[in-house]
């Protein structure tokens, strides 16, 4: 069982796997210990996005494979493929599907927000809590995307993770989701879903959905292997002005101003979830900070900055806790500390059920709904003529370059690797062709033979 585990293991982590959320964490760690359960989540919680629906629709069996990978790799005697009941059409196939698998069942969601988020719906499924500042594996639970088991299963068939589908949706003339390579450049996914239908100068364009998402400011980049949407909005929209605030502005702005509300702490899943985390304090320590204890300190090391209090508080856009979090994250990375201590059992809050968001809900108060698209668009695969392999984008040390400028490469060499004994990734061509810039940022390759 330990070689089989660690062959697994050992293929994954060749494979460059690392799961789809935006952390990016390396599947390799999640698969090397003993569990009970594995559990797939299917449940694409961010509003717009539609990446993993498509590899639902078009590959279930595939996931249903990774599952099983996984559960050999731990020793774990159950499986669940976790989906939202409103996907209809995908909780049928499924259903058909695991007909044949006695070991793997079907746990359906309702449509909230952040339904997916790993510690609510191991909770959801199982009423298990995930100590506080740990892991779903801290209580035998194994836990990725649909996306991470699909490649799961491929990596330890030989083929390393080169592509992934993308959802390009907002101000785009003509919104899918498509397959591209790694590294595929923003503009170019942009210019895929026929470009945008306001002039460049005046649109936001975020890596993730409306929720997650980051502001990307050079769309020369390339997507990275985490990215799930490639998302264009107006400059003046509110989720644009939301991602680009920063905490300086924000304090400005709340000069004066004497505190929150605390349905922005009832609003927060991990509140709710009996977490030491204050949202409605936050205000405090931006305009105390030297009265932060400790303890409120390290509590933002518990946000999971899912922005349900950027949007849902008394006054949208205004107060952001979780940016005020992401500065104190900042100072105690200073200090040397990057986990919280661990607090095993906590239990959820009374308002856990009551406080949830409906994606629909959801959509109108961001005012994306009516970008929405029933069931998406999949485009065709498409080989860019270059591509910029991201090397930062995942948790852990950088990947480091082993290719150089003009060496020619084919797709599925590896063209980059964190050592051994850090956390990383392993990084491949995603297109044959010819290195470009190799820079600490990324690795350039332009399409061509490999010769
Ligand atoms: S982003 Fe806000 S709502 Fe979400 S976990 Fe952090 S503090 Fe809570």
């Amino acid at each position: 069982m330990k070689r089989k585990t660690e062959e697994i293991v050992s293929a994954i982590r060749n494979a460059g796997v690392v799961g789809s959320e935006t952390l990016g964490l390396p599947s390799y760690i999640k698969l090397n210990g003993l569990a009970d359960l594995v559990i797939a989540n299917g449940s694409e919680n961010e509003p717009l996005v539609h990446s993993e629906k498509a590899l639902l629709r078009e590959r279930p069996g595939l996931i249903i494979d990774g599952v099983k990978v996984a559960m050999e790799a731990t020793g774990a005697k159950k499986g669940i493929i976790a989906i939202k009941s409103c996907d209809v059409d995908i909780v049928d196939s499924f259903r058909k599907l695991l007909k044949k698998e006695p070991l793997i069942g079907l746990y359906l969601l309702e449509d909230y927000y952040p339904v997916g988020d790993e510690h609510l719906l191991v909770y959801e499924i199982t009423k298990k809590v995930v100590p506080q500042g740990g892991d779903p594996l801290d209580i035998g639970i194994v836990i990725d995307n649909a996306l991470g088991f699909a490649q799961v299963y491929q990596g330890v068939h030989g083929k390393p993770v080169t592509e992934r589908p993308v959802t390009v949706t907002g101000e785009v003339e003509c919104p899918q989701v498509v397959w591209v390579p790694i590294g595929t450049p923003y503009e170019e996914v942009i210019n895929i879903a026929g470009g945008t239908t306001l002039n460049c100068k005046d649109v936001v364009v975020l890596d993730g959905g409306p929720m997650k998402g980051k502001v990307i400011s050079q769309l020369q980049e390339g997507i990275g292997k985490s990215t799930t949407a490639v998302l264009v909005l107006p400059k003046d929209h509110i989720v644009s002005k939301v991602k680009q605030k920063t905490l300086s502005q924000m304090v400005k702005e709340n000069q004066g101003v004497s505190g929150e509300s605390s349905k922005v702490a009832d609003l927060c899943p991990r509140y709710q979830l009996g977490h030491d985390i204050y949202p409605d304090r936050a205000f405090m320590n931006i305009h105390f900070p030297e009265s932060i204890r400790p303890s409120e300190l390290e509590s933002s090391l518990l946000c999971s900055g899912c922005s349900l209090c950027d949007y849902m508080g008394s006054e949208v856009s205004t107060f952001s806790p979780r940016l005020v979090y992401q500065g104190l994250r900042k100072e105690l990375k200073k200090r040397g500390v990057s986990k919280p201590h661990m607090r095993q059992g906590i239990k959820v809050r009374e308002g856990l059920k009551n406080n949830r968001v409906s994606t629909t809900y959801l959509r109108k108060r961001i005012n994306v709904d009516h970008y929405e698209q029933d069931k998406m668009l999949i485009g065709e695969k498409k080989l860019p003529k270059v591509v910029r392999i991201p090397l930062l984008k995942h948790k852990g040390s950088p990947a480091r370059p082993v290719v150089f400028e003009g060496q020619p490469v084919r797709m599925g060499d590896v063209v980059a690797f964190s050592p051994p004994s850090e956390l990383g990734t392993t990084y491949h061509a995603s297109i044959t062709g010819k290195v470009g810039e190799v820079n600490e940022q990324w690795i350039e390759i332009f399409k061509g033979r490999s010769s």
